[in-house]
């Protein structure tokens, strides 16, 4: 089945020369394959009369169309059509009750759209897009029986409500100017806002005014307003976002509470630990980002990230990565590293009421020091004094090397497109040889080079600095969280691009993050900060990876062992056999 997508915010018939049109080789021979709008000059295109050449999504000056094949089987089972050229889903996850349901995959793949259909928002059209409120009866036939068809049933009578935590939380304050409090009271159907107030740590800003709070802060907020709605099902999309492993944590307890009050949850999440911990079953989406989305049925939570990381859905006989994503277990690291490159003695700095104090470390060549901590301990702080933006007040810090930095909050004012912006960052050596294929092809930034730099969505724009930032000539990379906004694949392979370009340069990272799977992939050794945030910070290290982790994971008082099959870090129960032994001897980390 073939499939044309035009993409609209892209299209520009205005500054065009409709290419896409004029070089179609069937339109060339009289039959009207493409034919431009009367109006707006944008294409449509015939699925039926396209013979998938390819030319007019080559010829395209703004990479606006997408002409692609179908995978497998998928007859009858198209849930939504936004138009004859539009985006496609197909198949649906499931809300169940008194159960966490989490979707796994990338961003542009259909999960809003489902959510909108889960709540009745928008009601299925099953592809035909010209009839937007089918009956009800035809629609529910359509799906095999089962949990969703029972869901939907209930949707189609109206009787579910469903609450929303959207993804991007920096964008509340644009919606509800006011206080904290103000904004709670008013979703509180419960009475129950200082209690949520109270788990969520939040119960200190509540006189705050919403513009003055930072990432972490409203997430939580965010989260907190949706908590309070009544609702039949919640939806969180990425609710760890800004927030650090202790607060990840909590938002599970949490979310899971609220299943087992009979309620129904759904999490978009692309921190693998904690979606792992988190869920009780996991849909896959896959498909091409803009294109189509397919959900797969909802597996048990660990076959799912196996088979994600695998690269390979079995059930589907699908392959969704060419290689499958690997985890070392019980790997000796920090061996074959050289010369330090950078040093630092008893670092100090006050900034207002908080107060930081480093002790003393190096980082040597071919080294990645993961950095990990709670929020408000200093981390951004200590880089900023590396990256030579900032002064300590005592002590010392070698400033020999040549230092390239990827501040926390990316963003650009560049005028042109992403491949003129990185050319006149790092020249044009990134568009061949070893760094195009690991870094620019791995992180997809080959799909994202015509467009405007400005306009890039906060993923694309963390790909891009993260490339522009390994691409410098450097000594000493430094990186202040680059997995906010990736998705987990994305996160895998930035991971991977970082430490292969250290190995293979001889060069040295230092590493800030909250995400375990991105720390366990990158790092060879590990800062860790403690203290209290906001009022003071100290770090430690950097230890041996599993001597960091220890002394980490001891102050989240969390356990992880390995799966047997992937390798990966996987959360203990708490409480469990294996959690009450593991914190016994000391092992937070690599106990099997
Ligand atoms: P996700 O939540 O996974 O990021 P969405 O469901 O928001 O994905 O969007 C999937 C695709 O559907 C996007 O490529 C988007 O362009 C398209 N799309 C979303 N909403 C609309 C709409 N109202 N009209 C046309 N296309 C849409
Ligand atoms: P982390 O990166 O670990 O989250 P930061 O280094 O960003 O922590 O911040 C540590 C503390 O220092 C926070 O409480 C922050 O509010 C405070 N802080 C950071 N920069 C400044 C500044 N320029 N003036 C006053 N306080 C600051
Ligand atoms: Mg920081």
């Amino acid at each position: 089945m073939r499939v044309a997508v035009l993409l609209e915010d892209r299209c520009q018939p205005k500054k065009c020369n409709s290419e896409c049109w004029a070089f179609c080789p069937p339109v060339r021979n009289g039959i009207e394959c493409i034919v431009l709008d009367d109006g707006s000059g944008k294409p449509n295109v015939s699925e039926p009369l396209c013979i998938g050449c390819g030319i007019c999504v080559s010829k395209c000056p703004f990479d606006a169309l997408i002409i692609t094949n179908l995978p497998g089987e998928l007859e009858g089972e198209m849930t939504y059509r936004y138009g004859e050229n539009g985006f496609r889903l197909f198949r649906l996850p499931a809300p169940r009750e008194e159960k966490v349901v989490g979707i796994l995959g990338p961003n542009g793949m259909g999960k809003s759209t489902a959510i909108n259909l889960l709540s009745g928002a928008i009601r299925p059209n099953l592809g035909d897009w010209t009839s937007n409120s089918k009956a009800w009866t035809e629609i529910l036939s359509s799906f095999p029986r089962g949990e969703l068809r029972d869901y939907l049933a209930l949707v189609s009578e109206e009787e579910v409500t469903v609450a929303v935590k959207p993804q991007y939380v920096d964008k509340l304050p644009e919606i509800f100017d006011g206080l904290v409090k103000e904004l709670l009271d008013r979703v509180d159907e419960r009475s129950e806002a200082a209690s949520y107030a109270e788990a969520l740590t939040i119960d200190h800003i509540l006189e705050r005014d919403l513009q003055s709070l930072s990432g972490g802060e409203l997430q939580r907020v965010a989260i907190c307003a949706t908590l309070l709605k009544e609702a039949d099902v919640y939806f969180f999309d990425e609710p760890s976002s800004y927030l650090d492993i202790h607060e990840r944590m909590r938002i599970v307890r949490i979310i899971q509470d609220l299943a087992e009050r009979g309620k129904r949850a759904i999490v978009v999440e692309h921190d693998l630990a904690i979606l792992d911990v988190l869920c009780d079953l996991i849909h896959v989406v896959y498909g091409e980002r803009a294109a189509y989305g397919i959900f797969t049925p909802a597996r048990s939570t660990r076959t799912a990230i196996n088979a994600y990381l695998d690269g390979f859905l079995p059930e589907e006989n699908i392959r969704i990565r060419d290689k499958p994503i690997q985890f070392l277990k019980g790997r000796v690291r920090g061996e074959g590293l050289g010369q330090a490159l950078l040093r630092w003695g008893d670092m100090e700095k006050t900034l207002g009421e908080f107060e930081l104090t480093t002790g003393e470390g190096q980082v040597r060549s071919a080294e990645v020091v993961g950095i990990v901590g709670p929020n408000s301990t200093g981390k951004t702080t200590m880089v900023r004094m590396i990256a030579g933006e900032m002064e300590p007040d005592q002590g010392w810090c070698t400033m020999d090397s040549e230092v390239s930095y990827k501040p926390q909050h990316v963003s650009t004012d560049f005028e042109g497109t992403v491949m003129e912006w990185m050319d006149s960052e790092i020249g044009v050596s990134w568009r061949s040889g070893e760094f195009h294929t690991q870094v620019i092809r791995t992180l997809q930034i080959d799909q994202l080079l015509e467009l405007r730099a400005k306009k890039l969505s906060g993923g694309e724009l963390q790909a891009v600095s993260i490339a522009i930032c390994l691409g410098k000539e450097a000594d000493l990379y430094l990186f202040d969280e680059p997995s906010a906004f990736l998705d987990a694949n994305a996160r895998m392979e930035a991971a991977k691009a970082i430490r292969r370009t250290m190995e293979s340069n001889e060069k040295a990272a230092m590493v800030i993050d909250h995400d375990t799977y991105f720390i366990d992939i990158v790092s060879d050794s590990l800062l860790v900060f403690q203290g209290e945030g906001g009022k003071h910070g100290h770090a430690v290290g950097p230890l041996s990876l599993r001597k960091g982790m220890n002394l980490f994971l001891s102050d989240v008082d969390v356990t992880f062992r390995r799966d047997i099959e992937s390798h990966r870090p996987r959360i203990n129960k708490p409480s469990s056999r294996k959690d009450r032994e593991q914190k016994a001897a000391g092992e937070y980390f690599y106990a099997n």
